[in-house]
């Protein structure tokens, strides 16, 4: 008996609708707020000339400086293909497809379903309470079969920290039993948050970062696992022996110069000031109805008209991201800081709105 090629994929496959990440989303725009992406190019060179040879899998330069800039020892660092491998590392050495159980709570960042999705692993969801903290009781009640639990601090969309003394007692319910994921993909937009320094505490605390956020380099493709030398040694593991190339660690090394932690930190000042301005300018709006803090470098705002408002940014060239199908963010858009003059573009397009 024949098959089709549909047949021979495997069902969860089948079944997967994939990450819709904002290049996949398309638009034509010139503005473009809806990747949280750093809004201008760094520009780097290649040193290196060596591409003949395969790299390092863990080129020691880059881990001997982001372990420097964390401050932790290289044994507790991994680097890989964005923090998006990592997300999928920890799956790979931890859970037993169709067996074991990842949980995270949304609204949150949509690639942990997507990667337990594809490895067949069942994701359970606890949703943040009303001000979008974490809901203890009922994740301790969900907790069983699960091996690991994501927290996005701070948090993707919704732009706001998690309460440590939340996560603290989520350290302790899950003691012995999971690990803790704590995504801190926009950490240096609040650095004084990180939990890195709780890992000497918690062995079965992991963190994931990246170098596409503050430091401006989400075509890098460069992320980082912070975690116990035993999880540490447990991922390397499973991960691919070459998951970043010679140019990726080249440039890598340079961003985590002295320098080039000296220049993330001016950028993140900067785009700090914006974030402020674009705050105060879209709760002067009409068609804002709410716009909420944010420790990061995109807000979320509600709005009276999302949908409409979202189509006619976008037919002016201004892509935003749409929150709408999130759980309780009905009304919502999510907007990455741009330079100042794609802020007052995005302020001047909703102030022209009819209505
Ligand atoms: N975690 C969160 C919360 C993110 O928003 C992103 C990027 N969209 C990632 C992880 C993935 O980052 P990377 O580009 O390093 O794969």
């Amino acid at each position: 008996m024949s098959s089709t090629i549909q047949d021979l994929a495997r069902a969860n496959v089948r079944a997967l609708t994939p990450y819709q990440s904002a290049r996949r989303l398309g638009g034509k725009g010139d503005v473009w707020l809806n990747a949280n992406e750093y809004p201008l190019a760094v520009p780097f060179e290649l040193s290196q000339q060596t591409l003949n040879r395969y790299p390092e899998c863990q080129p020691k330069l880059v881990i001997e400086r982001y372990t420097a800039y964390a401050g932790l020892t290289p044994e507790q660092v991994l680097v890989s293909r964005g923090a998006d491998e990592g997300i999928e590392l920890l799956m790979r050495a931890f859970c037993e497809p169709s067996r074991d159980a990842v949980l995270f709570c949304p609204p949150t960042y949509g690639m942990y379903s997507v990667s337990a999705e594809t490895i067949g692993i069942e994701y359970r969801t606890v949703e943040v309470r009303e001000d979008w903290q974490l809901n203890l009781p009922a994740i301790a009640e969900q907790l069983d079969g699960v091996k690991l639990v994501y927290v996005c601090s701070p948090n993707n969309p919704t732009g706001n920290l998690i309460n440590p003394d939340d996560l603290r007692q989520l350290l302790e319910m899950t003691r012995g039993k999971a690990l803790v994921v704590a995504d801190e993909a926009y950490i240096e937009f609040c650095p004084q948050a990180s939990l890195a320094g709780w890992l000497k505490d918690y062995p079965h605390l992991v963190i994931l970062r990246t170098l596409s956020k503050a430091f401006a380099l989400a075509g890098l493709r460069c992320g980082f696992t912070l975690a116990s030398t035993e999880v540490i040694a447990l991922l390397m593991k499973v991960i691919a022996p070459y998951p970043l190339s010679t140019p990726v660690a080249d440039i890598a090394d340079q961003a985590l110069s002295e320098q080039g932690i000296a220049l993330m930190r001016q950028h993140v000042a900067e785009l700090v000031a914006t974030r402020e301005q674009l705050i105060a300018d879209l709760r002067s709006l009409n068609c804002v109805e709410q716009v909420y803090e944010s420790d990061t470098n995109y807000i979320l705002a509600r709005f009276t008209a999302s949908s409409q408002v979202f189509k006619m940014l976008w037919d002016q060239g201004i892509i935003l991201r749409d929150q709408n199908k999130q759980p309780g963010l009905a009304g919502c858009l999510r907007i990455s800081i741009g330079t100042r003059e794609e802020c007052q573009r995005a302020v001047a397009a909703l102030k022209s709105l009819p209505g």
